[in-house]
């Protein structure tokens, strides 16, 4: 090992300041949070944890760990795939390699889904207050089982079904939920989009592969080389999914239900339209995301 880049003896405090200056100057934007991550992993400390230990040495043990993490950051990998977890909605999530790291971006579905299942028509009633109605939902390519996960957590008598054509993905679903105390309200189904389920639903999102073909190669290096292409190609325009999946939750959701998508930048109008098309009502704007990037779209299955 080159000198210099052990943290063996060094304070918590001094290796935190350290390796945020050796982030910093090998160009990374998230620096500070990287490294308070990595040596909160290293160390087997949370936030508190960190702060209280401010002062105690590290040992060569943990030196040694946190030294691996560094140099797998430096060379490219994103800290959610190095510790092969990452926080959604609040709720720490396992990953693998089959699963594409969560995005806040898509926190934009979340609150964009529990919005339409409040306004939903067909449930005006004092007796289903919204949030404790056992609604049915279902995730449509759920990979890591995030947004599921998050509306599980926000419904507390709602069930849920995740589908996605990766096996590996599916267990790590399954695993979180387990692990987030919801697996008795959450089923897993191996299938292309919504093939093995049936209705009807009163919610359905999803966030599918939209990426158009020709652009993956020009993404971050960081998502082209550590997400799975699956969950990013969305083919020659990037609408093939939206195209597979749109008619098929229109099918599945019942009056009232609202389908709700994670859009890519731009595509929007085109999925409002493929929305309306399947017999759905754009009935709110597209939701932007905290970049005031228009990042999710709604349509709702209007009650005859
Ligand atoms: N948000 C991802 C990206 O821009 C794409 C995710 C997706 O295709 N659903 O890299």
């Amino acid at each position: 090992m080159r000198s210099g880049q052990s943290f063996a003896g060094q304070t918590l405090e001094r290796a935190r300041r350290s390796l945020t200056a050796r982030f910093t100057s090998a160009g990374i934007d998230s620096a500070e949070l990287d490294a308070r991550l990595l040596i909160g992993a290293g160390l087997g400390l949370d936030l508190t944890g960190m702060i209280i230990a401010a002062n105690r040495l590290l040992s060569p043990g943990e030196s040694a760990r946190l030294e691996d993490f560094v140099r797998r950051r430096l060379g490219g990998e994103p800290v959610a795939r190095i510790l092969s977890t990452k926080e959604f909605w609040g709720l720490p999530l396992k990953l693998s390699a089959e699963t594409l790291v969560p995005r806040p971006d898509t926190e934009t579905v979340v609150e964009l889904a529990l919005e339409m299942l409040r306004a939903n028509p067909a449930a005006n009633s004092p007796r289903n207050l919204p949030r404790n109605r056992s609604w049915r939902i279902a995730d449509l390519g759920t990979g890591s089982g995030a947004i599921l996960l998050a509306l599980l957590r926000e419904l507390p008598d709602a069930r849920g079904f995740g589908t996605d054509i990766s096996a590996a993905a599916l267990q790590m679903a399954q695993a979180n939920a387990a692990d987030l105390g919801l697996a008795d309200r959450a089923t897993f189904i191996a299938c292309d989009y919504a093939a093995g389920l049936s209705g009807p639903f009163d919610l359905v999102v999803s966030n599918p592969p939209y990426v158009r073909s020709a652009d993956i190669a020009g993404l971050a290096a960081e998502v082209r080389d550590h997400d799975p292409h699956r969950a990013l190609d969305g083919g020659v325009d990037g609408f093939d999914a939206y195209r597979a999946l749109i008619p098929q939750a229109a099918r599945l959701l019942g009056p009232g239900g609202a389908l709700v998508v994670e859009s890519g930048q731009g595509q929007t109008g085109q999925i409002e339209d493929l929305m309306t098309a399947a017999g759905l009502t754009a009935e709110s704007p597209p939701r932007a995301d905290l970049a005031g990037i228009p990042r999710a779209v709604a349509g709702r299955k209007m009650p005859l």
